[in-house]
Protein backbone atom coordinates (compact mmCIF):
# COMPACT_ATOMS: atom_id res chain seq x y z
CA UNK A 1 0.00 0.00 0.00
CA UNK A 2 1.17 3.26 -0.97
CA UNK A 3 -0.32 6.23 1.30
CA UNK A 4 -0.21 10.29 2.28
CA UNK A 5 1.39 12.36 0.00
CA UNK A 6 2.62 10.34 -3.22
CA UNK A 7 6.82 10.35 -3.74
CA UNK A 8 8.93 9.75 -6.75
CA UNK A 9 10.67 5.79 -5.95
CA UNK A 10 6.99 4.80 -4.46
CA UNK A 11 6.03 2.70 -8.03
CA UNK A 12 9.85 1.26 -7.77
CA UNK A 13 9.30 0.39 -4.47
CA UNK A 14 5.99 -1.25 -5.69
CA UNK A 15 7.74 -3.17 -8.24
CA UNK A 16 10.53 -4.71 -6.10
CA UNK A 17 7.45 -6.03 -3.60
CA UNK A 18 5.62 -7.91 -6.34
CA UNK A 19 8.89 -9.36 -7.74
CA UNK A 20 9.99 -9.92 -4.53
CA UNK A 21 6.82 -12.38 -3.44
CA UNK A 22 7.00 -13.99 -7.22
CA UNK A 23 10.74 -14.72 -6.48
CA UNK A 24 9.67 -16.14 -2.80
CA UNK A 25 6.51 -17.86 -3.92
CA UNK A 26 4.33 -15.70 -2.26
CA UNK A 27 0.96 -14.23 -3.30
CA UNK A 28 1.20 -10.43 -3.45
CA UNK A 29 -1.28 -8.12 -3.69
CA UNK A 30 -1.97 -4.53 -3.79
CA UNK A 31 -4.40 -2.24 -1.87
CA UNK A 32 -5.85 0.38 -3.88
CA UNK A 33 -5.92 4.47 -2.57
CA UNK A 34 -4.14 3.88 0.94
CA UNK A 35 -6.30 3.15 4.30
CA UNK A 36 -9.16 3.97 2.47
CA UNK A 37 -8.64 0.98 -0.43
CA UNK A 38 -8.20 -1.31 2.91
CA UNK A 39 -11.19 -0.31 4.30
CA UNK A 40 -13.56 -0.49 0.76
CA UNK A 41 -11.73 -3.84 0.01
CA UNK A 42 -10.36 -2.13 -2.88
CA UNK A 43 -7.41 -4.65 -3.70
CA UNK A 44 -5.86 -5.74 -6.90
CA UNK A 45 -3.47 -9.11 -7.29
CA UNK A 46 -0.02 -8.32 -8.54
CA UNK A 47 2.52 -10.39 -10.24
CA UNK A 48 6.36 -9.56 -11.59
CA UNK A 49 4.99 -8.74 -14.94
CA UNK A 50 2.20 -6.66 -13.65
CA UNK A 51 4.85 -4.03 -12.05
CA UNK A 52 6.30 -3.71 -15.62
CA UNK A 53 7.82 -0.29 -17.16
CA UNK A 54 6.95 1.75 -13.90
CA UNK A 55 9.87 1.99 -12.02
CA UNK A 56 11.06 5.39 -13.98
CA UNK A 57 7.19 6.86 -13.18
CA UNK A 58 6.39 9.35 -10.58
CA UNK A 59 3.45 9.17 -8.31
CA UNK A 60 2.39 5.92 -7.58
CA UNK A 61 0.15 3.56 -9.48
CA UNK A 62 -1.62 2.35 -6.38
CA UNK A 63 -3.13 5.93 -6.02
CA UNK A 64 -2.69 7.22 -2.44
CA UNK A 65 -5.14 8.92 0.09
CA UNK A 66 -5.83 10.44 3.20
CA UNK A 67 -8.47 8.78 5.07
CA UNK A 68 -9.91 9.95 8.38
CA UNK A 69 -12.05 6.92 8.48
CA UNK A 70 -9.03 4.74 9.02
CA UNK A 71 -8.52 6.82 12.52
CA UNK A 72 -11.61 5.59 14.15
CA UNK A 73 -12.12 2.17 15.63
CA UNK A 74 -15.08 1.57 13.14
CA UNK A 75 -13.00 2.21 10.14
CA UNK A 76 -10.29 -0.56 11.07
CA UNK A 77 -12.57 -3.20 12.42
CA UNK A 78 -14.11 -2.94 8.32
CA UNK A 79 -10.27 -2.76 7.21
CA UNK A 80 -9.28 -5.54 9.36
CA UNK A 81 -12.75 -7.59 7.86
CA UNK A 82 -11.55 -7.34 4.12
CA UNK A 83 -7.66 -8.55 5.70
CA UNK A 84 -9.01 -11.74 6.80
CA UNK A 85 -11.84 -12.61 3.92
CA UNK A 86 -8.63 -12.11 1.37
CA UNK A 87 -5.94 -13.70 3.49
CA UNK A 88 -3.57 -11.28 4.00
CA UNK A 89 -1.24 -11.90 6.62
CA UNK A 90 1.13 -9.09 6.27
CA UNK A 91 1.26 -5.50 5.44
CA UNK A 92 3.71 -3.24 3.79
CA UNK A 93 3.31 0.37 4.01
CA UNK A 94 5.26 2.96 2.11
CA UNK A 95 4.41 6.25 2.98
CA UNK A 96 5.28 9.29 5.86
CA UNK A 97 4.64 9.22 9.38
CA UNK A 98 0.88 9.44 9.45
CA UNK A 99 0.86 6.30 7.54
CA UNK A 100 3.05 4.49 10.08
CA UNK A 101 1.54 5.33 12.57
CA UNK A 102 -2.18 3.95 11.10
CA UNK A 103 -0.08 0.59 10.42
CA UNK A 104 1.37 0.31 14.45
CA UNK A 105 -2.21 1.16 15.71
CA UNK A 106 -3.97 -1.17 13.13
CA UNK A 107 -0.88 -4.17 14.16
CA UNK A 108 -1.11 -3.58 18.06
CA UNK A 109 -5.33 -3.84 17.81
CA UNK A 110 -5.38 -7.04 15.04
CA UNK A 111 -1.71 -8.12 15.51
CA UNK A 112 -1.41 -8.22 11.66
CA UNK A 113 2.27 -7.89 11.11
CA UNK A 114 3.40 -4.73 9.74
CA UNK A 115 6.44 -3.33 8.09
CA UNK A 116 6.86 0.42 6.78
CA UNK A 117 9.24 1.71 4.17
CA UNK A 118 9.74 5.78 4.59
CA UNK A 119 8.21 7.24 1.56
CA UNK A 120 7.65 11.29 2.20
CA UNK A 121 9.72 14.14 -0.17
CA UNK A 122 9.41 15.89 3.20
CA UNK A 123 12.45 13.44 4.54
CA UNK A 124 11.43 14.18 8.30
CA UNK A 125 11.29 10.63 9.08
CA UNK A 126 13.39 9.38 12.08
CA UNK A 127 15.11 6.14 11.46
CA UNK A 128 16.52 6.56 8.20
CA UNK A 129 18.53 8.81 6.96
CA UNK A 130 16.88 9.40 3.63
CA UNK A 131 13.36 8.67 2.90
CA UNK A 132 12.05 7.69 -0.52
CA UNK A 133 11.05 10.31 -2.84
CA UNK A 134 13.76 13.17 -1.28
CA UNK A 135 16.29 12.85 -3.59
CA UNK A 136 14.24 13.26 -6.70
CA UNK A 137 12.52 16.42 -4.64
CA UNK A 138 15.88 18.01 -4.06
CA UNK A 139 17.08 17.75 -7.77
CA UNK A 140 13.88 18.76 -8.93
CA UNK A 141 14.30 22.14 -7.05
CA UNK A 142 18.03 22.28 -7.66
CA UNK A 143 16.97 22.60 -11.36
CA UNK A 144 14.07 25.34 -10.91
CA UNK A 145 16.52 27.54 -8.87
CA UNK A 146 19.52 27.18 -11.47
CA UNK A 147 16.47 28.20 -13.93
CA UNK A 148 15.33 30.94 -12.26
CA UNK A 149 18.77 32.34 -10.94
CA UNK A 150 19.29 32.71 -14.93
CA UNK A 151 16.46 35.42 -14.72
CA UNK A 152 17.87 37.05 -10.98
CA UNK A 153 21.64 37.81 -12.22
CA UNK A 154 20.21 38.99 -16.24
CA UNK A 155 17.57 41.81 -13.90
CA UNK A 156 19.69 42.23 -10.74
CA UNK A 157 16.50 40.52 -9.19
CA UNK A 158 16.35 39.48 -5.52
CA UNK A 159 14.36 35.99 -5.27
CA UNK A 160 12.43 34.29 -2.70
CA UNK A 161 12.18 30.73 -3.69
CA UNK A 162 9.49 29.05 -1.26
CA UNK A 163 10.10 24.69 -1.35
CA UNK A 164 8.77 22.30 -0.19
CA UNK A 165 8.81 21.49 4.02
CA UNK A 166 5.60 22.87 6.13
CA UNK A 167 7.97 21.20 9.61
CA UNK A 168 11.62 19.81 8.40
CA UNK A 169 14.03 22.30 6.36
CA UNK A 170 15.94 19.30 4.73
CA UNK A 171 14.76 20.22 1.15
CA UNK A 172 15.40 23.82 1.63
CA UNK A 173 18.58 23.57 3.19
CA UNK A 174 20.12 20.49 0.32
CA UNK A 175 18.67 22.47 -2.14
CA UNK A 176 20.00 25.73 -1.00
CA UNK A 177 23.50 24.57 -0.87
CA UNK A 178 23.75 22.78 -3.98
CA UNK A 179 21.88 25.42 -5.83
CA UNK A 180 24.16 28.07 -4.16
CA UNK A 181 21.62 30.18 -2.40
CA UNK A 182 22.62 33.26 -0.30
CA UNK A 183 20.02 32.88 2.78
CA UNK A 184 18.12 29.57 3.60
CA UNK A 185 15.25 30.47 5.73
CA UNK A 186 14.03 26.65 7.62
CA UNK A 187 11.39 25.78 10.51
CA UNK A 188 14.31 24.26 12.58
CA UNK A 189 16.77 27.57 13.25
CA UNK A 190 14.71 31.13 13.14
CA UNK A 191 17.38 33.62 12.90
CA UNK A 192 14.92 36.71 12.75
CA UNK A 193 14.65 38.77 9.69
CA UNK A 194 17.12 41.42 11.18
CA UNK A 195 20.00 38.45 10.34
CA UNK A 196 18.38 38.49 7.04
CA UNK A 197 18.50 42.05 6.15
CA UNK A 198 21.90 41.94 7.13
CA UNK A 199 22.88 39.30 4.56
CA UNK A 200 21.62 40.83 2.10
CA UNK A 201 22.96 44.26 2.45
CA UNK A 202 26.42 43.08 3.07
CA UNK A 203 25.85 41.01 -0.28
CA UNK A 204 25.21 44.07 -1.55
CA UNK A 205 28.18 45.99 -0.53
CA UNK A 206 29.92 42.97 -1.42
CA UNK A 207 29.37 43.05 -4.97
CA UNK A 208 26.70 40.65 -5.35
CA UNK A 209 24.11 41.71 -7.88
CA UNK A 210 21.70 39.76 -7.57
CA UNK A 211 20.32 37.04 -4.76
CA UNK A 212 18.69 33.36 -4.26
CA UNK A 213 16.83 33.07 -1.23
CA UNK A 214 15.60 29.54 -0.94
CA UNK A 215 12.23 29.51 1.99
CA UNK A 216 11.02 26.59 3.67
CA UNK A 217 7.25 25.83 3.79
CA UNK A 218 7.37 26.38 7.79
CA UNK A 219 9.65 29.17 7.86
CA UNK A 220 8.76 31.20 11.11
CA UNK A 221 10.87 34.39 10.01
CA UNK A 222 7.27 35.88 8.70
CA UNK A 223 3.88 34.08 8.79
CA UNK A 224 4.60 33.59 4.41
CA UNK A 225 6.86 34.35 1.97
CA UNK A 226 4.71 37.04 0.43
CA UNK A 227 4.89 39.36 3.42
CA UNK A 228 8.25 38.39 3.82
CA UNK A 229 9.35 39.59 0.39
CA UNK A 230 7.01 42.80 1.53
CA UNK A 231 8.86 43.64 4.23
CA UNK A 232 12.40 43.32 2.62
CA UNK A 233 11.27 45.52 0.20
CA UNK A 234 10.36 48.37 2.50
CA UNK A 235 13.78 47.46 4.42
CA UNK A 236 15.83 47.29 1.58
CA UNK A 237 14.21 49.36 -1.23
CA UNK A 238 17.47 48.92 -3.59
CA UNK A 239 16.61 45.40 -4.54
CA UNK A 240 14.37 44.56 -6.94
CA UNK A 241 12.56 41.67 -4.76
CA UNK A 242 10.19 38.79 -6.66
CA UNK A 243 9.26 35.62 -5.41
CA UNK A 244 7.96 32.59 -6.93
CA UNK A 245 6.72 29.41 -4.70
CA UNK A 246 7.62 26.53 -6.69
CA UNK A 247 4.50 24.10 -5.27
CA UNK A 248 3.61 20.68 -6.60
CA UNK A 249 6.54 20.32 -9.30
CA UNK A 250 8.26 19.01 -6.57
CA UNK A 251 5.95 15.79 -6.05
CA UNK A 252 5.91 14.43 -9.34
CA UNK A 253 8.90 13.49 -11.98
CA UNK A 254 10.84 10.67 -13.17
CA UNK A 255 12.50 8.96 -9.70
CA UNK A 256 16.66 9.65 -10.04
CA UNK A 257 18.67 6.82 -10.06
CA UNK A 258 19.30 6.97 -6.12
CA UNK A 259 15.09 6.85 -4.93
CA UNK A 260 15.31 4.07 -7.58
CA UNK A 261 17.59 2.48 -6.16
CA UNK A 262 16.87 2.47 -2.21
CA UNK A 263 13.31 1.99 -2.99
CA UNK A 264 14.04 -1.37 -5.15
CA UNK A 265 16.37 -1.88 -1.91
CA UNK A 266 13.94 -1.33 0.79
CA UNK A 267 11.08 -3.04 -1.32
CA UNK A 268 12.79 -6.37 -1.07
CA UNK A 269 13.92 -5.97 2.27
CA UNK A 270 10.24 -5.42 3.01
CA UNK A 271 9.18 -8.81 2.24
CA UNK A 272 12.25 -10.60 3.18
CA UNK A 273 11.85 -8.87 6.97
CA UNK A 274 7.91 -10.73 6.74
CA UNK A 275 9.18 -13.81 5.65
CA UNK A 276 11.61 -13.82 8.97
CA UNK A 277 8.89 -13.51 11.09
CA UNK A 278 10.09 -9.35 11.77
CA UNK A 279 7.46 -6.58 12.10
CA UNK A 280 6.07 -3.90 13.81
CA UNK A 281 9.13 -2.16 11.86
CA UNK A 282 10.22 0.75 9.33
CA UNK A 283 12.90 -0.03 7.12
CA UNK A 284 15.58 2.92 7.31
CA UNK A 285 18.79 3.58 5.43
CA UNK A 286 21.74 4.75 7.23
CA UNK A 287 25.67 5.13 6.11
CA UNK A 288 24.12 2.87 2.58
CA UNK A 289 23.24 0.09 4.48
CA UNK A 290 19.75 -1.02 5.80
CA UNK A 291 18.89 -0.59 9.18
CA UNK A 292 15.30 -1.45 11.37
CA UNK A 293 13.93 0.80 13.58
CA UNK A 294 10.47 -0.04 15.61
CA UNK A 295 7.47 1.53 14.18
CA UNK A 296 6.70 3.24 17.45
CA UNK A 297 10.07 5.04 17.47
CA UNK A 298 9.56 6.03 13.64
CA UNK A 299 6.76 7.71 14.24
CA UNK A 300 7.54 8.96 16.78
CA UNK A 301 10.74 11.23 16.08
CA UNK A 302 11.68 13.63 13.82
CA UNK A 303 14.80 13.17 11.39
CA UNK A 304 17.13 16.16 12.91
CA UNK A 305 18.45 19.19 10.45
CA UNK A 306 22.21 18.84 9.96
CA UNK A 307 23.18 21.58 11.84
CA UNK A 308 26.97 21.44 10.16
CA UNK A 309 24.97 21.77 7.10
CA UNK A 310 23.64 24.96 8.17
CA UNK A 311 26.66 26.31 8.75
CA UNK A 312 28.29 25.46 5.60
CA UNK A 313 25.76 27.40 4.29
CA UNK A 314 27.17 30.41 6.15
CA UNK A 315 30.01 29.59 4.94
CA UNK A 316 29.42 29.30 1.43
CA UNK A 317 26.94 32.78 0.77
CA UNK A 318 30.09 34.92 2.37
P1 LIG B 1 3.24 12.82 4.26
O1 LIG B 1 4.54 12.80 5.00
O2 LIG B 1 3.43 12.88 2.80
O3 LIG B 1 2.25 13.81 4.79
P2 LIG B 1 1.87 10.84 5.82
O4 LIG B 1 1.84 9.36 5.72
O5 LIG B 1 2.50 11.42 7.04
O6 LIG B 1 2.57 11.37 4.49
P3 LIG B 1 -0.76 11.64 6.72
O7 LIG B 1 -1.84 12.38 5.99
O8 LIG B 1 -0.26 12.19 7.99
O9 LIG B 1 0.39 11.42 5.64
O10 LIG B 1 -1.30 10.15 7.03
C1 LIG B 1 -1.82 9.35 5.98
C2 LIG B 1 -2.98 8.55 6.48
O11 LIG B 1 -2.55 7.68 7.56
C3 LIG B 1 -4.11 9.36 7.10
O12 LIG B 1 -4.95 9.93 6.13
C4 LIG B 1 -4.81 8.30 7.94
O13 LIG B 1 -5.64 7.50 7.13
C5 LIG B 1 -3.64 7.46 8.45
N1 LIG B 1 -3.28 7.90 9.80
C6 LIG B 1 -2.48 8.92 10.16
N2 LIG B 1 -2.42 9.06 11.50
C7 LIG B 1 -3.22 8.09 12.01
C8 LIG B 1 -3.62 7.71 13.33
N3 LIG B 1 -3.17 8.35 14.41
N4 LIG B 1 -4.47 6.69 13.46
C9 LIG B 1 -4.93 6.03 12.38
N5 LIG B 1 -4.62 6.34 11.13
C10 LIG B 1 -3.77 7.36 10.92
Amino acid sequence: MTSGGDAPGMNAAIRAIARACQYYNHQCIAVIQGFEGLINGHFKELDARGVRNIINRGGTILKSARCKEFRTVEGRKKAWENVQKHNIDGLIIIGGDGSLTGGMIFQSEYGLPVVGIPGTIDNDIYGTSRAIGFDTAVNTVVEAVDKIRDTASSHNRLFFIEVMGRDAGHIALNAGIAAGAEEILIPEQDDGIDSLIRTLKYGKKSGKSSSIVVVAEGDKTRDNVFNLASQIREELPEYDVRVSVLGHIQRGGRPTYYDRVLASRMGIYSVEILREGKSNVMIGVDLDKLILTPLKDAVKGKSAINKNMVRISKILSV
